[in-house]
């Protein structure tokens, strides 16, 4: 079976046209994919017969609610996705006065192994399709009633681990026929794996760079996060130097602060001297402790702060939206499914 929703607007042309139809007819069936249709029968403009053959030759995804929560704090939405296969991603609605932004899961599990992280816990089960990835944007809209016109790529898996999709998947979201949000308005966030921001940056595009460094040291990086031991900081700062003479675009850096591994005075030095010559934001978000993970929040988050400043490096701090609801990344599907728990 074809996976419709993930034909680029090309390769639903080129299917259309193989069953005998003209060219507007693959426009009317992408606002109605991308409008959020269950079913083939619902596209009521299309002739009977192409439904028809539509419903024989391609399948049609839609992600079931498993779960969903509502923050009674400030309204943030935290979904739970059952997938036609039977598994379950999460995404996570929340409203600025901006408008409202998704966070979106690319990969089901993920095998990156962070030691602070949720989602790894389970290891990688598979990685979403770009269908399955916009699926979550277009459900939750129709779900919500909600416009969304911001999305990050920061829940669960490693968005850079499954490129081929993901690219694709920013193609589609892009499209002025479906979703149309524009590439100012999605940021991506990844671990770190530098070849892939290297390839990524010469795309071009003009998404923000999430990079969760979380420590300026191979030490302290590499007992947070496994990917450290192969890449390395210097060659990840390599990558991200060359992101931004590439696309022009300033990265933002994510470091969560983790009481005595990455929160000393001396790691907010290095970090300040890394960064200084490439134009950086650092996001200091405070650790969401896991229960499977010894790792606590830190408490030096003022001073850390402060210190970074004192050195010109510009710094914000996450606001923790959906405190109530586990709405960091990973948790509903571990507590809903069991998964990574130790017995
Ligand atoms: N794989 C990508 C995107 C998913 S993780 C990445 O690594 O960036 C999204 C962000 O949440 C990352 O910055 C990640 O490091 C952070 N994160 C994961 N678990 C966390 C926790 N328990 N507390 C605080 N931040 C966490």
């Amino acid at each position: 079976m074809i996976d419709i929703k993930s034909l680029s607007r090309q390769e639903l042309e080129e299917l259309l046209a193989s069953m005998g139809q003209p060219k507007f007819r693959a426009g009317q069936v992408f606002r109605w994919l991308h409008g959020g249709a269950e079913s083939f029968d619902e596209m009521t403009n299309l002739p009977q017969a192409l439904r028809a053959q539509l419903k024989e030759r391609a399948a049609l995804t839609a992600p079931q609610v498993e779960r969903k929560q509502v923050s009674r704090l400030d309204g943030t939405t935290k979904y739970l996705w059952r997938l036609a296969d039977g598994n379950c991603v999460e995404s996570v609605l929340m409203s600025y006065q901006h408008g409202n932004s998704i966070c979106v899961s690319s990969e089901v599990g993920c095998l990156m192994g962070c030691a602070f992280c949720a989602s790894t816990l389970g290891g990688l089960v598979r990685r979403l399709s770009a269908g399955e990835i916009l699926d979550q944007i277009i459900f939750a809209q129709k779900e919500s009633g909600r416009k969304i016109s911001n999305i990050v790529l920061m829940g669960i898996g490693e968005p850079l681990d499954n490129f081929d999709a993901v690219m694709r998947f920013l193609e589609l979201v892009n499209d002025p026929d479906g979703l149309g949000i524009g590439m100012r308005h999605i940021s991506l966030s990844t671990c770190g794996l530098a070849d892939k921001i290297d390839k990524l940056a010469s795309y071009r595009l003009q998404l923000t760079l999430s990079v969760s460094l979380h420590a300026p040291d191979d030490e302290s990086r590499s007992r947070l996060m496994p990917v450290n031991r192969a890449v390395g900081v210097d060659r990840l700062m390599e990558s991200c130097k060359n992101y931004f003479a590439v696309t022009g675009r300033r990265i933002s850096y994510e470091y969560a602060l983790v009481d005595g591994v990455n929160d000393r005075d001396w790691q907010a030095d290095l970090l300040a001297r890394r960064l200084r010559d490439i134009p950086s934001h650092v996001n200091l978000i405070g650790l969401n402790e896991v229960r499977e993970s010894p790792l606590k929040p830190s408490r030096r988050m003022r001073a850390f702060q402060q210190r970074l400043e004192q050195q010109g490096i510009t710094v914000t701090v996450r606001r923790r939206l959906g405190r109530d609801i586990d709405a960091s990344c990973g948790q509903l599907r571990r507590k809903t499914l069991g998964i990574g728990e130790k017995e």
